[in-house]
């Protein structure tokens, strides 16, 4: 049973309300009061969605494209205001680039065999109902591309999202039931719970309708997810260095350094969260970074503060400035600056808290290095075996090739911003769930698949 009708209304009339888009979508779908009910409804509409062809999901995906497209605005503002963390105009973006490069069925490819003894597919078929956990610094942005390389696949999915995007969340839902509803497709093909906890994610853990979970967060879901029993899809934390050695256009790697850094106020996991640059050329990479990229050089006094007021004395983040911009985060420490302030900066070692720690915050500090090899080690210990994201400006291929052995992550960026990985202003696919930790690495609809091997023997080879 589909509950509490009125408390998503309420939610999508606030915000209509609120941007005076005119009447708000008279439905709500896909949210439940106890996660078994949600975990049920959701298994009963998989039953429908593993019979639609390959032709009506695409149908379904493309209205969620459409859908996403028109709601970008409204979905931003949401999560903007819902969670007080990152930028509206760089949310909407976001949502652009769901829509447009979040794979869809086209995902889906058969290998084939063939010979003296017949015919072989391996073909890719859904595991049912997945189970997924979502972070609150891309809450819809999350939710809307999970939903649509789930479902492209022929899964339904449960969300358990982080309660502090509980609003926005349950706009995205509702979104993509509708798009499946206007196509004659089922309601939750996406739910969730309206409370979402630690107990409701424990049940839909250990659910027996749920055999794969996939966990977009910090360390500590991502190993409660892997210590599940489930399969397991972990798409943790990073700590993504960007090193610039003496090889590389100065003036360019400062520019998409900082555009990398303060996309979204520095949410995205794949952003840039510290530099390492050869000692002989930080002057004249601050100089870009301070004179022609906004970036404000904080003193020794200002760092110390910045990091007592961003860091709690037991080492935890202060949320209340996670996603904030420069500008106001300097503003807590009693600094003023003009809106052309988008990032804040220093030299200093590697172990600064401000730069070993993963802030999520436009706070670049940058750690210099004697020369490229000793800039690799320290890029290296900086990423904390994570195996997320790095980044490299340089014109030497020996050398970004040496980084990217060494470095070893899921996503390396050569000469660009952070963000190119995610198609933006890069070549291929977007995703918000990077698996690093269990190596599907950018997931897509064929990461929520299982193989199946499907054989007819001595014939339908026709060579
Ligand atoms: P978070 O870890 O606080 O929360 C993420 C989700 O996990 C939430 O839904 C939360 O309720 C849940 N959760 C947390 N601990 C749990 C536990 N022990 N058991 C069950 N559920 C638990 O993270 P956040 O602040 O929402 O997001 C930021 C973090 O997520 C950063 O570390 C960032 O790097 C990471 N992240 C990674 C990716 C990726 O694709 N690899 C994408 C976005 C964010």
């Amino acid at each position: 049973m589909a509950v509490n009708e009125s408390m998503v209304q309420d939610i999508v009339k606030e915000v209509m309300a609120k941007m005076q888009l005119g009447a708000a979508p008279t439905t709500s779908h896909g949210v439940f009061s106890d996660m078994n009910e949600a975990v049920a409804a959701a298994k009963k509409s998989q039953q429908i969605v593993r019979r639609l062809s390959m032709d009506q999901r695409e149908q379904i995906i493309s209205v969620i494209r459409r859908k996403t497209r028109e709601n970008a605005e409204i979905l931003a503002r949401m999560g903007v205001d819902e969670t007080g963390m990152g930028n509206v105009p760089h949310k909407i973006l976001k949502h652009q680039l769901v829509a447009e490069k979040v794979p869809g069925t086209e995902d889906i490819r058969t290998e084939a065999y063939s010979g003296d003894r017949g015919l072989t597919l391996v073909e890719l078929g859904p595991f049912g109902v997945i189970g997924a956990i979502t972070p609150c610094t891309n809450p819809s942005e999350t939710v809307l591309c999970n939903t649509m390389g789930m479902f492209a696949a022929g899964n339904t999915v449960v969300f358990n999202p982080h309660p502090a995007a509980i609003k926005t969340t349950i706009y995205a839902i509702n979104m993509v039931n509708e798009a499946s509803l206007e196509c004659g497709g089922p309601d939750n093909i996406a739910v969730t719970v309206e409370k979402p906890t630690m107990e409701t994610s424990a049940i839909m853990m250990k659910h027996p309708d749920i055999p794969l979970i996939a966990a977009t967060g910090g360390p500590g879901v991502v190993t409660a997810v892997l210590s599940s029993g489930k399969r397991g899809i972990g798409a943790g934390a990073g700590n993504p260095p960007a090193l610039v050695d003496e090889t590389a256009d100065l003036h360019k790697a400062a520019e998409d350094i900082v555009n990398g850094c303060t996309f979204d106020n520095n949410l995205p996991c794949i952003a840039e969260k510290e530099i390492v640059a050869v000692e002989s050329i930080i002057d004249e990479l601050l100089h870009y970074m301070v004179n022609e990229q906004g970036c404000y050089l904080a003193s020794k006094e200002e760092q110390d503060k910045l990091a007592a007021t961003v860091i709690t004395p037991k080492g935890a983040l202060n949320r209340k400035c996670v996603g904030r911009s420069a500008k106001v985060l300097l503003s807590m420490i009693g600094v003023e600056v003009p809106d052309n302030i988008r990032c804040i900066t220093f030299v200093g070692e590697k172990e600064h808290p401000l730069i070993t720690t993963e802030l999520m915050m436009p706070i670049l500090g940058i750690v210099p290095a004697k020369d490229f090899d000793d800039a690799v080690e320290k890029a290296v210990w900086l990423e904390h075996g994570n195996r997320h994201s790095a980044h490299i400006h340089s014109k030497n291929v020996d050398r970004i090739t040496k980084y990217a052995k060494a470095i070893d992550t899921a996503i390396l960026v050569k000469n660009g911003p952070s963000y190119a990985a995610l198609g933006f202003g890069g070549e291929s696919i977007c995703t918000f769930t990077i698996a690093s930790r269990t190596g599907e690495g950018l997931t897509s609809a064929k990461s929520f698949t299982k193989k199946r091997r499907c054989v007819m023997t001595d014939n339908l080879c026709i060579r």
